[in-house]
């Protein structure tokens, strides 16, 4: 059945292909006059020529001509031509003759019938429009002597002369001229509508400016070809003002064309073209001028614009040739195709004009155009689709960039807060003044950049959308405090007076996301700071109102520094973009602060203003509205602060040895800082490096709180945590507490969503653990302590084993390091080398010493790693007598260091 019908379907194709080629030939033949009688009602629509018999008389000399002619005699040569009307005329015929800008007079057996000339013809004077002239014809006439005389004007042409009943002479000049009128028309239409879509669509489409121009060229050149049709006279009221337009049109068309291709070429040869349309522009000017004085007629300075025209096309085809030879024509291959067309036509249009001088003008011109736009047009849709298709490629790659970005700086920011973790204990631990200074600047550097990656991590996640604002209550003036503090040493530090106003009325309990406000201050407070030498640094608080349950808030940072220049404020939100004033050359930044403080704003609903003097200073405010929590007044900032703070209990650390916490992280120095900060709690604190272990762990003990880490190859965080929910070895409502690297206060609901009754992000402070620990722990199993630290049990340091260097070795990870020291003590190094020595086995010694090697290494058995080291490597030269003049040396050492190994293991246990 399928099949029945895909070949009936084509058969019909083929008989529709047939059938219209045959509807197209016949409507081909339909224009081809067949001569035949017989076809249709010619008769009604006849008009005949009249252009033989003539006899042409200048001056004294007569000769017989046929119309119609081109004569070689000068303007204002008055010429005759005379003949005799045919025998039969009958009233209402028509004789139509068609004047070249010339004066006329028509005479009838001697008297005056008709006649066309310029006098009393007031626009100006000179100048007559071509048109054709009807002289009414009656019985009487028929056999007449009839005789026409001229005014040769221009080129000296005499026209056909037709005769007719009636108009029907119209008719052939219809049919004649119709075609070039359609395309004239349809060619300013497309120009109108090419011009009102450019306009229309340009900035949503980004349409090249070129599509505009040609738009109005074809315009332009389409009521040109209006004007010069010879249908004018039927298409207008008062044709003669067709020839005024018809120039300027014209004029106007040279100074588009260089406009279109100054846009194709991305003005490239802006220069040319520009002084070609002021010539243009200057010549029309001129022309205008000699018109009005009397001194010439438009269309006898025609030849002038016939001059730039061939210029223009000189230089275009230069510019294009020297852009073909430079290769720099890819941009607009498509264009080029269309000039070369439009060239052409425009070739054969002034071929046109000055071969066959009976022709009506602009077909050419107009065909030409028609091709241009459609070739400009196709080189704007593949302009578009590539730019469609580049920014799609570039929001890949940002996205890609962004997503490297935030798993980068996630990655960094894992070791940094393991070392910022380790460093706190060091602070906390050590008595050397010299120790604590070297950890001091260890915890500066650290945090500035931790505070850099977390820009970087701040700013990707807000151009993916993945950072949300978190409302919270807050303490509107430990927000302030805390971003003070940061700031406030370092302007001391610059001499700077650092002045806080905080309104009195500010409510002290307010519901946003502080955390973010804290940044947004410390980013301005931070630049103000940075960018001021001297003079002072002002943050002003201003409750504004309040209204209901919310507190309109103004917030400003006002500096003494260098300012900025008004040219540069519009740049200043851009990341990673840094101000090209020579002031801020040597004052070290990412340009990040400003455009994640304004992006952060837009988040809140409010926008970073500014005020700044260059030289002066800076004002960068904004407005906040946030809701109340607490509507008491905080009065005096300063004591708000410290009665808040005398309210805290300090010097304390949290005891609790009834409890038990399982931290599952993959870094064992996560682990490692956990215990760290928990050692004086007295809790038991295991660990587990997989989710795996940590499932295992949670099912054979019982725990008071799992810390579960996100990020760990197996299953992850959240994953371990659903397992335990769904084997039921964990509780909904049991302490499950997500430890995170992942800063985006945006995850933190995805934590909570997930069923965690907390998280904590890394690096934490010891304050921030204990914050969570207290919050979810049993109150009844948790009490506070205060008092000093023991003394670390890693200090001893050897000649025979370097602890601090075997720790290093390890990462700094004790429990590696532990494990390490257990393993080498198991192996018992010295029985293959025992035996390869006696076998004289050199290969298996060899292999017996590497392995020493290696394992002194992570020890931080330096001297047994050094012998291990120079054995091996006499053995790869074949020096047989080093071993053997050092093996009992190597064997030495070896129990050596294995009884260091094992006293200080003693000591620790
Ligand atoms: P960074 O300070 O890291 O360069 P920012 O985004 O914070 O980046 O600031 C962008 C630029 O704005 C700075 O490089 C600086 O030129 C200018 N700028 C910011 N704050 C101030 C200020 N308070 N005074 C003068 N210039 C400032």
């Amino acid at each position: 059945m399928d099949k029945k019908l895909s070949f009936l379907s084509k058969i019909l194709e083929v008989f529709v292909l047939c059938f219209l080629t045959v509807i197209i030939f016949l409507i081909v033949k339909a224009f081809i006059p067949s001569g035949d009688p017989g076809e249709a009602n010619i008769g009604s629509f006849d008009s005949v020529p009249f252009n033989e018999g003539w006899m042409l008389e200048t001056g004294s000399n007569t000769s017989p001509v046929t119309l119609p002619l081109k004569t070689d005699h000068k303007p204002g040569t008055v010429i005759t031509i005379r003949n005799t009307l045919p025998g039969h005329i009958s009233d209402g015929m028509t004789l139509m003759f068609r004047t070249s800008i010339e004066d006329i007079y028509i005479y009838i057996d001697g008297k005056l019938r008709e006649s066309y000339t310029s006098t009393g013809f007031k626009r100006m004077p000179y100048h007559l429009p071509s048109a054709y002239v009807v002289t009414g014809l009656n019985n009487t006439d028929a056999g007449r002597s009839i005789e026409v005389r001229l005014t040769v004007k221009d080129k000296g042409v005499i026209n056909e002369i037709r005769l007719s009943n009636g108009n029907n002479a119209w008719f052939k000049i219809i049919r004649d001229n119709i075609a070039l009128t359609v395309i004239a028309s349809i060619v300013s239409i497309l120009g109108l509508i090419t011009t009102a879509l450019y306009l229309f669509f340009y900035k949503r489409a980004a349409v090249g400016k070129s599509v505009f121009y040609l738009g109005l060229l074809m315009t332009d050149m389409g009521l040109w070809s209006l004007s010069e049709s010879r249908l004018r006279q039927i298409i207008f009221e008062r044709p003669s003002l067709s020839t005024y337009f018809a120039y300027f049109s014209m004029e106007l068309a040279g100074v588009l064309v260089c406009m279109f291709l100054n846009e194709v070429q991305a003005g490239k040869n802006h220069k040319r073209y520009l002084l070609l349309e002021a010539l243009i522009a200057l010549q029309i000017v001129v022309n205008v001028l000699l018109a009005l004085t009397g001194v010439a007629e438009l269309y006898q300075t025609l030849t002038f614009s016939h001059i730039w025209f061939i210029i223009g096309i000189i230089l275009i085809i230069y510019n294009i040739i020297t852009d073909i030879v430079r290769k720099q024509t890819g941009d607009y291959l498509f264009v080029l195709a269309g000039m070369a067309v439009f060239v052409l036509f425009v070739i054969l249009e002034l071929a046109n004009f000055y071969i066959n001088t009976f022709r009506s003008f602009g077909a050419y011109i107009c065909t030409g155009l028609i091709f241009l736009l459609v070739f400009t047009l196709i080189q704007e849709t593949d302009k578009i689709y590539n730019l469609r298709l580049e920014k799609s490629l570039s929001d890949a790659a940002n996205e890609a960039k962004s997503a490297f970005l935030a798993s980068m700086s996630h990655e960094i920011r894992t070791p940094i807060n393991a070392v910022l973790g380790m460093n706190e204990l060091i602070l906390m631990e050590s008595r050397d003044p010299d120790i604590t200074e070297y950890a001091g600047n260890i915890e500066t550097a650290g945090k500035s950049l931790m505070d850099i990656i977390n820009d970087i991590l701040d700013l990707s996640k807000i151009e993916s959308g993945k950072l949300s604002i978190i409302n919270s209550d807050y303490d509107p003036a430990f927000v302030i405090n805390d971003a003070c503090t940061m700031i406030e040493k370092r302007a001391l530090e610059k001499g700077l007076s650092f002045n806080i106003h905080v309104d009195k009325e500010l409510p002290s309990g307010l519901r946003g996301d502080g955390k973010r406000l804290r940044q947004i201050l410390v980013n301005l407070l931070t630049n103000a700071v940075k960018y001021t030498e001297k003079g002072h640094v002002i943050l002003t608080v201003n409750l504004i109102k309040t209204e209901g349950s919310k507190a309109y808030l103004n917030i400003s940072v006002k500096d003494t520094g260098i300012g900025i220049r008004p040219e540069d404020h519009s740049k200043l939100f851009e990341s990673f973009t840094r101000l090209d004033d020579p002031k801020t050359g040597n004052i070290e930044g990412t340009g990040l602060g400003l455009s994640i403080v304004s992006r952060l704003l837009d988040m809140m609903g409010s926008e970073l203003e500014l005020e700044s003097i260059y030289g002066v200073g800076s004002d960068f405010y904004f407005n906040l509205t946030q809701e109340i929590s607490d509507g008491i007044p905080i009065d005096d900032y300063e004591k708000h602060i410290a009665l808040k703070r005398s309210e805290k209990k300090t010097d304390e650390y949290i005891y609790a040895p009834d409890i038990r916490i399982l931290v599952i992280d993959d870094r064992p120095l996560n682990l490692a800082v956990v215990r760290g900060f928990l050692k004086r709690s007295g809790m038991t604190i295991d660990g587990a490096s997989s989710g795996e272990e940590g499932i295992r762990l949670i099912r054979d003990n019982q725990y008071d709180m799992v810390f579960f880490d996100h990020m760990m190859p197996g299953p992850d965080g959240i994953e371990t945590y659903k397992k335990c929910l769904n084997e039921k070895i964990l509780s909904h409502d049991f302490p499950a507490v997500m430890m995170t690297a992942n800063v985006t206060e945006g995850a933190g609901t995805e934590y909570l969503e997930a069923g965690f009754c907390d998280y904590i992000s890394k690096p934490f402070s010891l304050d921030e653990l204990t914050q969570i620990l207290v919050k979810h722990l049993p109150k009844d199993k948790i009490s506070f302590k205060s008092g000093d630290l023991e003394p670390s049990t890693f200090r001893e340091e050897t000649d025979l084993v370097d602890f601090s260097e075997g720790l290093k070795a390890c990462m700094n990870d004790r429990s590696i390091y532990r494990t390490v020291i257990d393993e080498f003590l198991k192996e018992q190094n010295d029985v293959p080398l025992k035996e390869a020595y006696e076998t004289k086995d050199r290969g298996k010694y060899r292999v017996a010493v590497h392995s020493l090697k290696a394992g002194a290494k992570y020890i931080g058995a330096k001297r047994l790693h050094d012998l291990a080291y120079d054995c091996e490597a006499a053995l790869k030269r074949g020096d047989v007598d080093f071993v053997e003049t050092n093996h009992l040396r190597l064997l030495g050492l070896y129990e050596d260091t294995v009884t260091v190994l094992k006293c200080n293991k003693d000591r620790q246990s």
